[in-house]
């Protein structure tokens, strides 16, 4: 067998254990360059491929491969530049230096060109389970933007990183690849533009101001749901840059699936690349993003106080963050750090008991904003599809969640035969246990209920 076959059973075997975005995102452009005694060396496009490979999936690989040849006994990887565009480390720790000195001086200094924050960057974007993918996607973008992953669509609660990592990746194309032309524009914008542009008869001219546009990048795309002369127009915008191998970033608080009233063939657009989630942090990880963000201010907190928040604060990052502050606040005017009494006095705000957490009204409401609907929609008697089906969720998570009786949920919903619950609660299991696309949309409703 030589090292091109042997590389190809390795790769078959291991499509079987990670997910395809998974796959695509750190095998590209990988391939066995040497195979000497019983060290087989693996080139990988660049430093963090290595990094990720190498901590992650060594073991599989090198298991995979001592399986099929058993003189097979260890595994080293090597940047090979030549497969993609390569920033070699170096650079990076040399970028980190920098961006970490204007972190003080343009923390609010939106670049007029980009519409780009300088203070969302790479090095200060910190990576875990809950974000990896999205991460890495993002990064392998950033190296060579407009030819990997066509759009780029990122999605997630809020608070989790997606205006961060998005602007990262536009900051890092700006800083890197100079002549690149890099647009952030937040959806209520773009919205309010093309409004303005349909208004005034200047819909050409708006178009010609995106034409030499690089990467374009979309925050909170859903919003465009039911816009439908914006979304019109988006669609040809996005056509146009597409075509030219121009790159086009999305975020949005859910997937283009499970957004409501969006046009079709908008949404095949937005599907036709990679899509990339970004979920909630646990414990651990959130104890990781505390102290990292400590020590990029150069502060400290004792390490009862950092559990405490770990555990306790689990919305999202930009609770983290905000409680963090209140305590460094505190710590400052009074010249010392909070007792952990003081701490949990202060952090109250942030912090919610377990028995509010998951609740009717909760549920009710969550359901409600995640199908675009009003809460007193969900009560209609109606069998229209987009009301039908949310009501549906609605009920089964009650049932399912917390526990309520199917007469219960019944009277809920106007006095309703329990057996039209009951039906609801079936048809909707058996749904998701075949349909990842309703599995997927109850996640993230859990997600958001649970997350206070
Ligand atoms: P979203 O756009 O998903 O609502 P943001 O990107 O605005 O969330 O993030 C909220 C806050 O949390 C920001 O201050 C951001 O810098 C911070 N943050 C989010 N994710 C990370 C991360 N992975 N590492 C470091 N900071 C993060
Ligand atoms: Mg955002």
């Amino acid at each position: 067998m030589n090292n091109n076959e042997l590389w190809q059973s390795v790769l078959a075997q291991m499509q079987l254990y990670i997910s395809k975005a998974n796959f695509a995102t750190w095998f590209q452009n990988t391939e066995i360059t040497l195979k000497e005694n019983e060290k087989v060396v693996i080139s990988v496009p660049n430093a963090f491929s290595k990094e990720w490979l190498s901590n992650k999936y060594y073991k599989l690989m090198l298991k995979t491969m001592h399986d099929i040849d058993n003189t097979i006994k260890e595994l080293e990887f090597t940047i090979n530049p030549q497969s993609l565009k390569n920033f070699a480390t170096k650079e990076i720790i040399e970028n980190e230096k920098i961006n970490i000195e204007q972190l003080k001086f343009d923390e609010f200094k939106i670049n007029k060109e980009t519409n780009l924050n300088p203070r969302y960057t790479f090095e200060n974007f910190i990576v875990g389970s809950f974000n990896e993918l999205s991460y890495a996607a993002g990064l392998a973008i950033s190296e060579n933007p407009g030819y990997i992953y066509n759009p780029l669509f990122v999605y997630g609660g809020v608070g989790l990183g997606k205006t961060h990592l998005i602007q990262a990746i536009g900051n890092k194309i700006t800083d890197n690849l100079k002549k690149k032309k890099v647009k952030y524009i937040p959806s209520e914008k773009l919205i309010s533009n093309i409004i303005s542009a349909i208004r005034s008869n200047t819909m050409e001219s708006f178009k010609a101001s995106l034409a030499p546009i690089d990467v374009l990048i979309i925050d909170d795309v859903q919003f465009i749901a039911g816009k439908i002369k914006t979304q019109e127009e988006f669609f040809h915008v996005f056509n146009s840059l597409y075509e030219k191998n121009k790159q086009i970033i999305l975020s949005s608080d859910k997937p283009p699936n499970a957004i409501p009233e969006l046009e079709e063939r908008l949404r095949s657009r937005f599907e036709g690349g990679m899509i990339a989630d970004i979920s909630l942090p646990d414990y651990e990880t959130r104890l990781v993003i505390l102290k990292t963000k400590l020590q990029e201010k150069n502060l400290k907190l004792p390490e009862d106080i950092l559990e405490y928040i770990a555990s306790n604060v689990k919305k999202n990052i930009r609770e983290l963050e905000g409680a963090l502050n209140s305590l460094l606040i505190f710590s400052k005017t009074n010249n010392n750090a909070p007792t952990i009494e003081t701490a949990k006095k202060l952090l109250k705000g942030f912090i919610f008991s377990p028995f509010d957490v998951a609740n009717y009204k909760k549920i009710i409401e969550v359901v409600a904003k995640f199908y675009n609907l009003e809460e007193k929609n969900l009560f209609n008697s109606t069998r229209r599809k987009e009301i039908v089906r949310p009501r549906q969720v609605a009920m089964f998570l009650l049932r399912k969640e917390l526990k309520y009786s199917f007469p219960a949920i019944a009277r809920k919903f106007g006095g309703k035969d329990h057996t039209t619950v009951i039906y609801a609660y079936k048809k909707i299991l058996r749904e998701s246990e075949e349909n990842n696309k309703l599995t997927e949309e109850l996640n993230l409703i859990k997600q958001r209920v649970y997350s206070g």
